[in-house]
């Protein structure tokens, strides 16, 4: 009988090869930027206290009602696995004390989990990149953040030739969701508009009617478009104070050159937004068109016991932008990395070989070992790995003590007899191959 071959979780993948490399541009090339904006990484658990995503996100939002991982641990507890970051750092920064150093300004990266039905761009476990600027109390900050998250889009599609003002042809929609005055207004607005249609609308908004209004202008059903389209819009239910906030940053944007679009229907999917609030999306991911997303959240450490402290943020899907970079890099040739295969073709040459490697790798170069006996086939082996250089040791090497490098793109070899000179050749030829 045929042994059955164990698969990967639905919704859970393996990265490696072309697909780990973009996992790593993304994750360096974003995290070199916000640290340039004075980000610091924090690392926390995968798994939380039930209760810290239940407080922070509110029991009606999708993420919590439907699509966590949640579990009794041996001990009692009930556990959660992180399915966003926010929450987690808002509970790192109450319980380590940080809560009198503001702003508070920290990124973050690392696996999130949701149990969604799976699809392109979507996933059960997928991966985020954010940051969150607690303590943040200003309008010009919200405008910061948003440049920190332009900024970083744009390396990344620079890296990959495409210099527009719009990388990856993304869309800056930016809406706001004014202060709690206005938000109780307009709620109260909504709650009179949808008790009208409430024969129409889908069994989830009827729900949302009473305990999230707000919720239903982000709904998806097709039942409930048309009547969202005739929904009243905040601008109707927004005081002074809000006003200004918004413009405000919509000024700086401009002052930026930050291209932006007003969306009067943005609303996050999680419950705790206030002010303003923005996605970048683009055409080019079908239905999972939403790359970051990010927005105020001045309410939310209180609501978790840290204070009245404001703060805002944002998180980017790793997954969707790895797709995007799939998309651009399709003509796009892969640079060959310096790597230098020794081809061990006598068995007393291994430990000369193991030691030269040793050497190569003190001064940061990759360098690795096959053994073989048909020196045809470990050249094609060492090109199937990667390598751009090699050195064969074979018996007549071994004897003479004169070996050479070989440099594979353009055939070119150089004599040495000790690693002081393979070292120095080698980086002589890496800074070429670098270029
Ligand atoms: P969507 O509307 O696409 O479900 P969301 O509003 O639930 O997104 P957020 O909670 O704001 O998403 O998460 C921020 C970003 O994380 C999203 O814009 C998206 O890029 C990414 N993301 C969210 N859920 C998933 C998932 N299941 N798989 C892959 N990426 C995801
Ligand atoms: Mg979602």
């Amino acid at each position: 009988m045929a042994k059955q071959i164990i698969q990967p979780v639905r919704g859970t993948r393996d990265y490696s090869g072309s697909d780990m490399h973009r996992f790593r541009q993304v994750m360096e090339t974003i995290g070199s930027v916000v640290e340039c904006y004075h980000f610091h990484e924090l690392q926390t658990p995968i798994f939380e206290f039930s209760e810290v995503f239940h407080r922070s996100l509110g029991d009606t939002s999708d993420v919590v009602s439907k699509e966590t991982y949640s579990f009794t641990d041996r001990g009692g507890e009930h556990i959660t696995l992180r399915p966003e970051f926010t929450a987690a750092i808002v509970r790192a920064f109450i319980s380590g004390g940080h809560t009198q150093q503001l702003p508070f300004k920290v990124w973050y990266r690392g696996p999130a989990f949701r149990y969604e039905r799976p699809q392109k761009g979507r996933l059960r476990q997928f991966h985020q990149v954010g940051v969150e600027a607690l303590g943040a109390s200003e309008p010009w900050q919200d405008a910061q953040v948003i440049a920190c998250a332009y900024d970083a889009l744009k390396a990344l599609a620079q890296l990959h030739g495409d210099d527009s003002p719009t990388p990856f042809d993304v869309t800056l929609e930016l809406n706001t969701l004014g202060d709690k005055a206005s938000r109780d207004a307009y709620r109260q607005m909504l709650v009179e508009y949808f008790r009208t249609h409430v024969g129409s609308l889908s069994e989830e908004s009827r729900i949302r009617l009473e305990k999230n209004p707000l919720r239903i202008l982000d709904s998806k059903q097709e039942e409930d478009r048309a009547i969202i389209a005739d929904a009243p819009l905040f601008d109707d239910a927004l005081n002074e104070d809000s006003k200004a906030w918004i413009m405000q940053v919509q000024e700086i944007l401009h002052s930026l050159a930050i291209p932006f679009r007003l969306n009067p229907r943005l609303v996050r999917g999680l419950d705790y937004y206030s002010h303003t609030v923005f996605e970048f999306t683009t055409d080019r991911l079908g239905s999972q068109a939403t790359v970051c997303a990010g927005g105020r959240y001045d309410g939310l450490i209180e609501q978790m016991g840290g204070g009245a402290i404001p703060a805002v943020g944002w998180a980017i899907g790793v997954e969707r932008l790895m797709l995007l970079l799939e998309q651009s890099s399709q003509h796009m040739h892969h640079p060959l990395l310096p790597m230098l295969m020794f081809i061990v073709m006598d068995d007393h040459a291994l430990l000369s070989a193991l030691h030269m490697s040793r050497d190569i790798h003190a001064i940061g170069y990759a360098a690795d070992i096959i053994t073989h006996k048909h020196m045809g086939k470990a050249i094609k082996k060492a090109q199937q790995q990667g390598a751009s250089h090699i050195v064969v040791l074979g018996e007549n090497e071994v004897q003479t003590g004169t070996y050479s490098l070989k440099y594979l793109a353009t055939g070119e070899s150089f004599a040495f007899h000790d690693t002081e000179k393979l070292i120095r050749l080698l980086a002589a030829s890496f800074a070429t191959t670098r270029e």
